[in-house]
């Protein structure tokens, strides 16, 4: 994995030392030497992760974080603090300001390289998703205050410790939190399916356990995979933290645990994990609007024209028929003329939903366009076709939609019904049939179903007519 990584230091040797050690790793690297320049080339060259000098003359690095985080160019950038090895009130400041994490100069190897993993692989992860959905909503620039102000998740907590379980737990419910607790991997399984928590804390030594084997166990289950975990640990116990790391740790706390940190690493994992959520959904969103029909929400054309080629596949493959439908609005230029276009999408609405609630689940209904619907019936003969298109028609002959301080509106469509039976047919001549079959019924009357079968000489249907 590569990735490109902003180090900020005053420190000239600082930053050298650093450089050195991440290009030996593959990193590309970005330096400043002050707040200014670091806000300036985080904003230009948006690096994926971004090591940040607490202590700097001018601007300091608490500042510095707080801007970036403020700004939604740049609030998505991990940001880890470089704080010299006593300080924790810096490290807790750091946190607060919005930082993800702290490493002490001078950095330990192993910790510098997991962490800066870790930390770009998540930053991928948002990237993709803020790619995905920044075409089609706004949303982009949502920064993860804005998202979850009051970061108070519901978190599992395992530790075998009794002493030291009670000691946490307390912190956490103090600060709003809601505390499920385990004593074993097993029981801590259970809960996590169970509660859905927004964090696992999970200690690594849990007694006759391996903390370790638990992540792995959460993170191969489906719906917990995404679930961050801060790991407790012992600092003599830091060289298996980089298995931790690797398998899913995102986060860590070292015992003796400051009360203080424990608070700001929680919100912040909270905080991702919130923003992670909220980005899918913007993500389902945007996918659901790119095969939908925004004024009656049933699939789209360009939907309908791929589920038709798969569903065809199918059909030929399994050797089952299967039924097409077009389905349009009788004389719906005159009505818009007499009654109005907002009055004609209230009617493109109902026939829409009478549609849908008039056919089987597996059966996809779509808006071909204009006032044209079509439907797509899998599995269905041309006489069972023809007897669900009776049925809508009829259906819709005697739907009113109500106007207010007028009369009902009425409405009528005709249908056309064409049926490939098993061979392989391509998805453009089975619309054309039924679309024939369709400029057949307007033009015998409107307000009727006529099937393409009747015209083929070998069908059931035409030899019964
Ligand atoms: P026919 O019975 O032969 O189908 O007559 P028609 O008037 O329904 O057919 P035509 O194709 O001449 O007119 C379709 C009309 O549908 C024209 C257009 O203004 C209207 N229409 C198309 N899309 C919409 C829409 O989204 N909203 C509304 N209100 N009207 C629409
Ligand atoms: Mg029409
Ligand atoms: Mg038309």
């Amino acid at each position: 994995m590569t990735g490109r990584i902003l180090i900020v230091d005053d420190v000239e040797a600082n930053v050298k030392l650093l450089e050195a050690k991440l290009t030996s790793e593959y990193f590309d690297i970005l330096t400043a030497h002050d707040g200014e320049t670091a806000l300036e080339v985080a904003r230009s060259q948006s690096p994926d992760l971004i090591l940040l000098d607490v202590m700097m003359p001018g601007m300091d690095g608490i500042e510095v974080c707080r801007i970036l985080r403020g700004d939604s160019r740049t609030a998505h950038i991990p940001i880890v603090m470089l704080t010299a090895l006593s300080d924790i009130e810096d490290r807790v400041r750091g946190l607060e300001a919005g930082a993800d994490d702290f490493l002490s100069k001078p950095a330990n190897d192993l910790t510098l390289f997991s962490r800066v993993r870790s930390l770009i692989r998540l930053k991928m992860m948002i990237d993709e998703l803020r790619t995905r959905q920044s075409t089609t909503d706004d949303a982009a620039g949502l920064t993860m205050a804005e998202i979850a102000p009051e970061a108070d998740g519901g978190i599992l907590l395992i530790e075998a410790d009794a002493i030291q379980r009670e000691n946490l737990s307390a912190k956490l419910e103090a600060a709003g939190h809601g505390v499920f607790l385990a004593e074993t991997a097993q029981e801590g399984m259970a809960l996590a399916r169970d509660k859905d928590p927004d964090l696992v804390i999970v200690a690594l030594d849990l007694g006759a356990e391996d903390g370790l084997r638990f992540v792995s166990q959460l993170r191969s289950d489906e719906r917990l995979r995404h679930v961050p975990v801060l790991m407790l640990l012992d600092d003599y116990d830091l060289a298996r933290l980089a298995k931790g790391l690797d398998i899913g740790v995102t986060d860590y706390l070292i015992k003796p645990i400051d009360g203080n940190e424990l608070q700001a690493r929680v919100r912040t994992q909270v905080r991702r994990r919130r923003y992670h959520e909220k980005l899918r959904e913007l993500l389902d969103q945007s996918v659901s609007m790119a095969y939908t029909d925004g004024l009656t929400g049933v699939y789209n054309r360009r939907y309908l024209e791929s589920h038709l080629d798969k569903r065809l596949a199918a059909a030929s493959a399994s050797g089952k028929p299967l039924s097409v439908m077009m389905i349009d609005i009788d004389s719906f230029k005159a009505f818009n003329d007499r009654y109005g276009h907002a009055l004609g999408d209230l009617v493109l609405r109902a026939v829409a939903a009478a549609l849908s609630d008039n056919v089987r689940n597996i059966d996809l209904v779509a808006r071909y366009g204009g006032e044209e619907f079509a439907v797509v019936m899998p599995d269905t003969g041309a006489d069972g076709a023809l007897l669900v298109a009776e049925r809508l028609r009829d259906k819709i002959d005697e739907l009113r939609v109500a106007v207010e301080g007028q009369e009902d509106l009425r409405v009528t469509v005709s249908i056309g019904v064409a049926t490939a039976m098993g061979g392989s047919e391509s998805a453009s001549l089975l619309q054309k049939r039924a679309d024939g079959a369709l400029y057949r019924a307007k033009g015998t009357g409107r307000n009727r179903v006529i099937s393409d079968e009747l015209d083929r000489p070998e069908s059931a249907l035409a030899a019964r007519a």
